[in-house]
């Protein structure tokens, strides 16, 4: 079994739409894929249409812009239910504000020189919701960066960089209370991801997992093989379940579908918790 846990489409900031994010899941060899746009379901319908017909099963889900002790931090949150009203009230204020501040990200680049326009930044996000990686191709397609890794520094867009615009983003503990009560399961997504920025204390996690919050994803390629030690021991301790992931964005990152993967008992808890929506499958 291939189980990658952890996926974006056109409906955020990948570039795959979803139903050629399906395709490749296919084509990868996948058994399972989570499609987890930023802040979105929207990208749902088309990903469950284009599954039809092949062997690959779907996990619905999402990964939640979360903000702790200043720390911006994501919470991926699977098998919840879509249309639950308090969640997706949430994921929308989430999303209004990205376009606020997507503009003004802009804006920024502008004054400090770099010939970018609103148009060209929504034209590149489309119908998605929009985000740094959006902002990064438009500094690449003005020839400002050469590649979307480099619009990720503190010169441009790196937290706290000079174009960097802060967001209205959840707090994780209300994210794992909407979540669980919308019948999902939450999985902090990368929290040992330095080269994004400040990550948050081990004593934060002990509180989210006293929370609620289900498991860790440990195997990520921002994880170097010491972090992702301290991490396993660290979910361990505190009775989490570790999940592995590619975090594939299409042509945006350079990571390829299933480069890192999910045991299938932890996908098998990782359903049996879930009621709030049942993975789609043949
Ligand atoms: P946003 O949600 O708009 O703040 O954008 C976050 C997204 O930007 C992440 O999901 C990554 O795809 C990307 N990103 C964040 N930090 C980096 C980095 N250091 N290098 C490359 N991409 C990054
Ligand atoms: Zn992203
Ligand atoms: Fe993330
Ligand atoms: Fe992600």
């Amino acid at each position: 079994m291939r189980i990658d846990l952890h996926t974006h489409s056109s409906a955020s900031d990948g570039t795959d739409s979803p139903a050629e994010l399906v395709g490749h899941a296919v084509a990868a060899g996948l058994d399972v894929v989570a499609l987890t746009d930023h802040d979105t379901v929207s990208g749902y319908a088309e990903a469950v249409a284009a599954r039809a017909g092949t062997a690959l099963t779907l996990v619905t889900g999402a990964e939640l812009s979360c903000q702790v002790e200043g720390i911006s931090m994501h919470m991926l949150a699977y098998l919840f239910d879509p249309e639950d009203p308090e969640l997706t009230r949430e994921r929308e204020l989430v999303r209004t504000d990205r376009f606020r501040r997507a503009e003004a990200m802009t804006e920024r680049c502008r004054e400090l020189g770099a010939p970018i326009s609103w148009e060209q930044v929504r034209r590149i996000a489309g119908s998605g919701a929009v985000g740094r990686p959006h902002v990064a191709s438009a500094l690449v397609e003005a020839g400002v960066v050469p590649s979307v890794d480099a619009a990720f520094s503190s010169e441009w867009l790196a937290n706290g960089g000079r174009a960097d615009v802060r967001k209205r983003e959840f707090d994780p503990f209300e994210a794992v209370r909407l979540v669980r009560a919308a019948g999902g399961v939450t999985v902090f997504a990368h929290p040992g991801a330095v080269k994004r920025g400040r990550t948050v204390s081990e004593q934060v996690i002990a509180d989210l997992a006293a929370a609620g919050m289900d498991g860790v994803e440990v195997d990520h390629l921002d994880h170097d093989a010491e972090t992702r030690e301290r991490l396993r021991g660290l979910a361990g301790d505190l009775g989490l379940l570790v999940t592995g992931s590619s975090d594939y964005h299409g042509h945006r990152k350079a990571v390829r579908l299933g480069a890192e993967t999910t045991a299938p008992e932890v996908y098998d808890a990782i359903v049996a918790r879930a009621t709030g929506a049942k993975p789609v499958t043949a």
